[in-house]
C-alpha cells in the first residue's frame, strides 16, 4: 500500500520544547522527499505550522482543511496548495479522514489526542483500514500508551487491537512503518 496523502494531527501550540519542532521539520522532510502530500489543519501555528513549512522548504504539497470559524488572520497559514473551508469541526475531520491514506500524530493537545483517538475508533469498527501511526516523540505519549494497556488489562478493548496503531520513536520510522503497511486482520470489536 502506498501512502499518497498523509494525516497530520500535532499540537497548536508553539510553546513546546525544541525536539518537538525537530521531529516535525524532519517529518516534513521525509514527506516532500516521498511524494507524500499532507493534510492538516491548515493553521500557521505550532508543530502543524512547522510540518507545513518543512514540506514546503523541500517543495512538497500541503492541503489545508480550516472549518470557517477557525478561518482567523495569523492562525491561518498562506503557504498551502488547496486549502478547503469547511462549514464546521465536524466536516473538517471527516474531510480530513476521507482524503488521507494513513494518519500520524505527532505531539499535541486535546485536538491532537480527539483526532487521533476518532481515526482509532473507526477503523475498530472496520469503516477504514488505514494505517494510524504514533510518533512518539522524547516519550511524549508513554503514559497514554500505559492507559491503552489499561484498557487491554480490563477487557474494555482485545488486545489485539494493538494492532490499530503503530508506536514510533523516530520520523524515518515512521515513514518506513507507513510505506510498507499491510492492513491487520483484526476481530470485530465486540466481545459476544
Ligand atoms: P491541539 O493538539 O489541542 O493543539 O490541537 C491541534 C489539533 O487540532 C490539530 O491536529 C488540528 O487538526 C486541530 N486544530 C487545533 N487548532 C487549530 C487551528 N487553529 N486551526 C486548524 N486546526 C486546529
Amino acid at each position: 500500500m502506498s501512502i499518497k496523502k498523509l494525516a497530520v494531527y500535532c499540537s497548536s501550540s508553539d510553546h513546546i520544547k525544541k525536539i518537538y519542532f525537530d521531529h516535525a521539520d524532519a517529518l516534513g522532510a521525509l514527506m516532500a522527499d516521498n511524494q507524500i502530500d499532507l493534510v492538516y489543519g491548515g493553521g500557521m501555528v505550532g508543530l502543524m505550522g512547522e510540518v507545513a513549512k518543512s514540506i514546503k522548504n523541500h517543495r512538497g504539497k500541503t492541503i489545508g482543511v480550516v472549518p470557517e470559524a477557525l478561518r482567523i488572520d495569523g492562525v491561518v497559514n498562506t503557504i498551502d496548495d488547496e486549502l478547503i473551508i469547511t462549514a464546521d469541526m465536524h466536516t473538517r475531520k471527516a474531510k480530513m479522514i476521507e482524503l488521507a491514506d494513513g494518519f500520524i500524530g505527532l505531539a499535541g493537545g486535546f485536538g491532537t489526542l480527539e483526532e487521533m483517538l476518532e481515526v482509532m475508533t473507526l477503523k475498530q469498527l472496520g469503516y477504514h483500514e488505514k494505517p494510524i501511526v504514533f510518533l512518539n516523540t522524547d516519550g511524549y505519549y508513554n503514559s497514554i500508551f500505559e492507559m491503552f494497556e489499561h484498557i487491554y488489562a480490563e477487557n474494555f478493548a482485545k488486545a489485539e487491537y494493538r494492532q490499530l496503531y503503530h508506536i514510533c520513536d523516530t520520523p524515518e520510522a515512521a515513514i518506513e512503518y507507513l510505506e510498507s503497511y499491510q492492513p491487520p486482520d483484526l476481530p470485530d470489536k465486540w466481545f459476544i
